[in-house]
């Protein structure tokens, strides 16, 4: 297969072409035939499956055959508006825009919040074709009159479950009410939760629905290892593990912000160069340590799972789970970091005590037990009783917002019986504002693509999702490929 026989025009093969692509992925040789064909769109894909360009060129390609009038003052309508979650995520689109459109002539614009609106709104005077926005700054930027969305042909939500997970959903709302009710909508999500059901449900019209697995399946590809240790000796056996064995390159998780810049700190000081990178740090701050990271100057990048997102690197050869994730696909997401693109990789969680349970669910939805090891000299006390860890805010928490700060709290090695066990709060830590905790929220059965159908017939051959009630299999365990389930193309 090639991108000439999936319909694109000669300016588009040439760019991809120019720039390395000569096959498309699974998730553009369905996605890129499917928006061509105009209708809506439910895509299940990750970062690294090659899903930017399963949008984008088809959207350029629409936009080059179908051209529109521009407005009365001669400035150009937009007319695609693509939301992402995080400001990484929407300038490596916007990005990508610029690559994949390079002889395509449309003008391409990125607004996000973290840095000046002045020069976004210059941009915006000038007109643009395509608008690549985080929900936010978009907001900001409609309140001060700066953007007329009222011609936009086409939506896409890319990573709309990280999205909802973040709280932008009543943004997303008073967006979709500012856009023309006729228009191509595009939802690509990695994981499908009940509130991303709902939204396809109102969002999308009969949509085409494909899911594809990760490009490199890293079931394959990365070595999983579990490093049990005491909750006040992480940090040493990191610098251990970093030092002994060489490590560079090394993506760091941990649960919260403050977390991160802990560590980060305290690496440092171990002589181990580290530097954090979560929704607080400054866009600059962000930028800088990605690139310091990138090219290697930087040995450790510590991240939150929100920051994360929208980080791009492949061949990634270190993930480390300083703390294991609450969320037990976040785990999956995680380790996709590593093992791409062919190249093997390793992930590390270093679980103490207060982590046991989160162990369990995490191995309960990838269906396979962890191999672990302990390191000599970290030996965890045996007596040791578990702590309570606390969880994310609610979905839906916004900086400021009250409701925020009632945070669910669950001691991870005591809770009887998965996810629903409370716990006392034992000690405070500061958490990413945007995240959620609402995933595990005891009982709440978890939606699949097939569920998003409005097809009888796909439900019935949707697998079980619940990774409680009947595990699904996760992207990244399944084989590389495509699965196609129901929907239709139009
Ligand atoms: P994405 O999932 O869109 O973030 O893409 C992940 C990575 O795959 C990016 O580094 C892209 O440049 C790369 N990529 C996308 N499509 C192709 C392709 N057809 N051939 C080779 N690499 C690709």
């Amino acid at each position: 297969m090639s991108f000439a026989k999936l319909g694109l025009s000669a300016e588009l093969v040439r760019a991809v072409a120019e720039h390395g692509y000569t096959v498309p992925t699974p998730i553009q040789t369905q996605a890129i035939p499917a928006v061509l064909a105009g209708g809506d769109l439910l895509a299940g894909a990750q970062t690294g499956t090659g899903k930017t360009a399963g949008f984008v060129l088809p959207i350029l390609q629409r936009l080059m055959t179908h051209r529109v009038p521009a407005h009365a003052g001669g400035r150009r309508p937009v007319r695609v508006l693509i939301l992402t979650p995080t400001r990484e995520l929407a300038a490596q689109v916007a990005e990508s825009v610029r690559v994949y459109g390079k002889y395509a002539k449309q003008a391409c614009a990125v607004v996000y919040g973290g840095v000046g609106i002045q020069p976004q709104i210059g941009e915006l005077r000038r007109g643009v074709d395509i608008l690549v926005a985080t929900p936010g700054r978009l907001m900001d930027l409609h309140g001060q009159r700066c953007v007329d969305l009222s011609r936009v042909e086409i939506l896409v939500l890319d990573e709309a479950d990280r999205m909802l997970d973040m709280g932008f959903i009543r943004d997303i709302r008073r967006i979709l009410a500012m856009l023309p009710k006729n228009r191509q909508n595009l939802l690509f999500s990695a994981t499908f939760s009940d509130e991303i059901r709902i939204l396809a449900d109102t969002l999308l019209d009969h949509p085409a629905m494909i899911e594809v697995a990760r490009r490199n399946a890293t079931v394959d590809a990365t070595t999983q290892k579990i490093h049990p240790v005491d909750r006040d000796r992480k940090r040493e056996l990191l610098s251990h593990l970093i030092k002994t064995r060489n490590w560079f390159q090394v993506l760091v998780f941990t649960r919260t912000k403050h977390g991160a810049n802990k560590l980060a700190e305290q690496l440092n000081k171990d002589g181990i160069t580290a530097l954090a990178i979560h929704g607080n740090k400054s866009q600059g701050a962000r930028t800088r340590a990605l690139s310091e990271f990138k090219t290697a100057t930087l040995q450790v990048l510590v991240a939150t799972d929100i920051a994360a997102r929208g980080i791009d690197i492949d061949q990634l050869p270190h993930v480390v789970n300083y703390d294991l994730p609450n969320v037990p696909e976040d785990y999956v997401h995680r380790i996709g970091r590593t093992g791409r693109a062919g190249a093997t990789g390793e992930a590390i969680s270093l679980v103490c005590v207060d982590e046991h349970a989160f162990l369990r669910d995490i191995e309960r939805l990838i269906k396979r037990e962890i191999e672990s090891e302990i390191i000599a000299g970290f030996e965890p006390d045996r007596r040791a009783v578990a702590q309570p860890i606390q969880q994310r805010p609610q979905r839906g928490a916004r900086a400021g917002d009250p409701s925020g700060a009632k945070s669910r709290q669950r001691s991870a090695g005591t809770s009887q019986g998965g996810r629903g066990g409370a716990a006392t709060h034992a000690r405070k830590r500061g958490d990413e504002r945007t995240a959620q905790g609402k995933r595990g929220t005891p009982g709440a059965p978890r939606a699949t693509h097939a569920t998003a159908s409005r097809s009888p017939a796909t439900q019935a051959r949707s697998p079980a999702t619940s990774p409680h009630a009947a595990p699904r299999t996760p992207a990244y365990a399944a084989k590389p490929g495509v699965r196609r389930f129901g929907g239709r193309y139009k």
